[in-house]
This record gives C-alpha cells, sequence and structure tokens, in this order.
C-alpha cells in the first residue's frame, strides 16, 4: 500500500476514466462542482482540448482537472496514474447495443478493464472505486416481464444475451470476486451503479454516442416504428449525482444501485411526450414484436434488440432513493431537455 502524498489537503482526487464519453463529462463536471479534484483518463489525449471545452460549459475546473493516458486492453499506467488518487470511479467500457462480429471486441476490455482498474486500486491504496454497470446485467433470464432490485443478475447463457449484455454482466461479477476474494485487513470498497438507458443533455455536442445517436434519430424522425418495450430510463445528471455521492456514502459500500426513473417507461411515451411538445418528425408508431425478431435474422442492429422486444423491466429504485436522500429528474424533462439539446447541436 502507497502513501497519498501528492493530494491537495482537504481536496480528494478521483481517477476517472471514459471521461470522454456522455456519461463520463457529466461526472467530471459533478465531482469538480462537489469539491474533488479529477484526472481523466482517455486512450487518445487528442481529445483533451475538446473535453475541457465541454467541461468548462458547466464549471472552470480552476487547476483541478488533470489528464493522463490509460487503456483498458494495456497494463501500461495505471499504477502511476492511481498513485495521487482517493478514489476511481470507472466508467469507461465499451458501448455498442448492436452485435460485433467478435463478441470479445466488447467483452475483453469490459472484463479485462475491470480487472486492471481493480488490481491497481488495491495495489496503491485506493479506497473505494465506484463502477458503471448497466441495468443490462440486472436482466435475468431475458425471459418475459422481469422486476428488477439489487440481486438480480442477467444469465449470460440466455437465448438473447447479447455481447453487450454478457460485458456488462462479466465485467460487474469480475469486480464482486475480486473484493469477496480480499483476505487482508485493508480491504478495497466497491459500489455498482446501474443505470437504465440513458439521455440528458449532452455537454460534448457529440452524438455519435449509442445514447445520443438512438435519440437524435427518434428526432429526425429516422426511426419510423418504436420497439416495444418498457424499461426505466435514466437521466444523465442523475446518473452523474449518484455516482459522485456513492464515493463516500458508508451505508453504499458493497452495494448495486439501480439509478433511473420511478417506473417502466414505454418508448412510446417518450415519442407521445416529444410529439405532444411539437417535435412533428418523431413518429409514433410502434413496430410489431414479429418484425423486429424477423429482422433480427438479417440485421445486427435489430438482433441487438431482441433482449427488450415486447417485455416490461421495472427496477426497483428504493435503495437508491433510501441511501442516498435522491429524487429523479421527472421523466418529461429528461425527454424534453435531450431534445432541445440535441436540437442546439444540430442548429449549431
Ligand atoms: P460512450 O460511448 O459515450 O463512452 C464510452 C467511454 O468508454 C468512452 O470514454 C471511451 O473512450 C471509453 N472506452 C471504450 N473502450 C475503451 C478502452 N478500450 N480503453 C479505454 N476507454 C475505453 O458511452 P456512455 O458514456 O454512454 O457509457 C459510459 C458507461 O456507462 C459504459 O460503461 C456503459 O456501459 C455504461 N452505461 C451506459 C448507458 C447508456 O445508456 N448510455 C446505460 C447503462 C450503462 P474513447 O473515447 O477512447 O473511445
Amino acid at each position: 500500500m502507497q502513501n497519498k502524498s501528492n493530494s491537495f489537503v482537504g481536496m480528494k482526487k478521483v481517477l476517472l476514466t471514459g471521461i470522454s464519453g456522455f456519461i463520463g463529462q457529466h461526472c467530471a463536471v459533478e465531482l469538480l462542482k462537489n469539491g474533488y479534484s479529477v484526472k481523466g483518463s482517455l486512450r487518445n489525449l487528442s481529445k483533451v482540448d475538446a473535453i475541457t471545452k465541454a467541461i468548462q460549459k458547466e464549471i472552470t475546473p480552476n487547476g483541478n482537472l488533470e489528464f493522463c493516458q490509460l487503456d483498458l486492453l494495456k497494463d501500461d499506467g495505471w499504477e502511476q496514474a492511481m498513485k495521487d488518487c482517493d478514489f476511481v470511479m470507472h466508467v469507461a467500457s465499451p458501448f455498442i447495443s448492436k452485435i460485433p462480429k467478435d463478441e470479445n471486441e466488447l467483452i475483453k476490455p469490459a472484463v479485462e478493464g475491470t480487472l486492471r482498474v481493480l488490481t491497481a486500486a488495491k495495489k496503491t491504496g485506493i479506497k473505494r472505486v465506484v463502477l458503471t454497470s448497466s441495468m443490462v446485467a440486472m436482466l435475468g433470464d431475458i425471459v418475459g416481464d422481469k422486476n428488477i432490485n439489487h440481486n438480480s443478475w442477467t444469465n449470460i447463457n440466455a437465448k438473447n444475451a447479447t455481447a453487450y449484455l454478457k460485458s456488462k454482466t462479466l465485467a460487474e461479477k469480475r469486480a464482486w470476486k475480486f473484493i469477496n476474494d480480499q483476505n487482508d485487513e485493508e480491504k478495497l470498497e466497491l459500489v455498482t451503479i446501474h443505470p437504465g438507458p440513458v439521455y440528458g443533455p449532452t455537454l460534448s455536442n457529440n452524438l455519435s454516442g449509442e445514447s445520443m445517436t438512438t435519440f437524435k434519430n427518434i428526432l429526425l424522425g429516422k426511426i419510423p416504428r418504436m420497439l416495444k418495450a418498457r424499461i426505466n430510463m435514466s437521466d444523465v445528471r442523475d446518473v452523474a449525482k449518484i455516482h459522485v455521492m456513492a464515493l463516500e456514502n458508508k451505508s453504499a459500500n458493497g452495494k448495486r444501485f439501480i439509478v433511473a426513473s420511478e417506473r417502466a417507461y414505454a418508448y412510446q411515451e417518450l415519442t407521445t411526450t416529444l410529439r405532444y411538445n411539437g417535435y412533428e418528425k418523431v413518429s409514433s408508431k410502434v413496430a410489431p414484436n414479429f418484425m423486429i425478431k424477423l429482422l433480427a435474422n438479417f440485421n445486427n442492429e435489430m438482433k441487438g434488440m431482441l433482449p427488450y422486444v415486447g417485455k416490461t423491466y421495472s427496477g426497483d429504485i428504493s435503495d437508491t432513493i433510501k441511501t442516498f436522500n435522491w429524487k429523479p429528474i421527472a421523466f418529461e424533462k429528461m425527454v424534453l431537455d435531450t431534445a432541445k439539446s440535441i436540437e442546439n447541436v444540430l442548429n449549431g
């Protein structure tokens, strides 16, 4: 175990992986707003200026934002990066819902990356890791409707378990195994955060990630028929807020928290909200389940939808509310703030 000699007195430093992404940038803002110093890790340092600009829209970092280069698939640099940090927020993971040619494109960085994070965190005396998991790690056998809570796990051998579902489930399982296998006195702590599909305003104006692409395509009417599916959806601002609160909340240690709307929403409720508020290009039509299932035979994007077709996944957020004294942002606000933010980007 090493001493945290580089931390400023009174200012705790967090290594944040995935700072180039949609959720990671909101986490950086929320950390800075709450008095933490942030070290964001990137695969490619050429993104530093764009990320800094995005964060500066919300807060001036005042010297409390720095960057380092790390790759989930490489051993180099992890311990060095964590030496002067108190906590780790591990957000990075490849997020593509369409089926890749080789499922290890998603599984390998997710699982190996998580293990690299935890191994270095343990060696360098990090107090707690907050890991971004997902509701997709909690879908059970992926058959029929399901009530989801902190005890729920996705069966990766289930028929429709996609590479992304497997990557999130296996990475989180590996993380808990690492934590439970510790047999020394000074235990590394872990908290996992489980959002549903995440929307909300973009800070970077980058609409190429999975969340923003889907929402943009809905807005532009490029999705002619919506999937018939219900799940709790998440506002990125809530997701970031709970990630930060989970760093030091004593009763959060060792727990899994669903961070999402108070109930499951149908995608049709999302499109209806948009149309009601003047987004006329949005289609309110629903795709029959058989159509998605049929198309999934030929199309990897549709195949990625199969775990959700015709199903309701209802997440229980009562533990999250109780532990963090938190109330989710209203669904309608989340939908309209996302739409406004994407509109602003599209209109330059
Ligand atoms: P983005 O695609 O916007 O961000 C993904 C991040 O992961 C990027 O910063 C990316 O960095 C990083 N990353 C991917 N592969 C690697 C790698 N090999 N080494 C280092 N970094 C890597 O997605 P989100 O922000 O939406 O997602 C962030 C996390 O939240 C993920 O763990 C995702 O599974 C989880 N999640 C997301 C949900 C959503 O609806 N958005 C729902 C539930 C969970 P780079 O810029 O280098 O590509």
